[in-house]
């Protein structure tokens, strides 16, 4: 669910940011028959981040570093210690 998170090396913040990003979108706009629309699906078809900006102390640019987002998916743990299952 989560994209790339990102840490600001000038004060260590990871939590708060203000993103600048254009979007490109898929959406099913559902309309009912009194003229209503519903945005239903709406796919992210492609995303640019602009800007990202510091909360904590307005870094921006090369301060702040990006993290991949899965980095720190468990993948090979178990199985790592004890062959219990065999
Ligand atoms: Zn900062």
């Amino acid at each position: 669910m989560s994209a790339a998170r990102y840490r600001c090396n000038a004060c260590g913040n990871v939590t708060r940011f203000d993103v600048v990003a254009s979007r490109r979108t898929r959406a099913f706009h559902h309309y009912t028959i009194g003229g209503d629309l519903e945005i239903e699906e709406e796919d992210v078809l492609d995303e640019r981040v602009e800007q990202v900006t510091c909360r904590w102390c307005n870094a921006s640019g090369d301060k702040i570093a990006i993290e991949p987002s899965g980095v720190t998916e468990p993948a090979d743990v178990a199985g790592a210690g004890s062959d219990s299952q065999t």
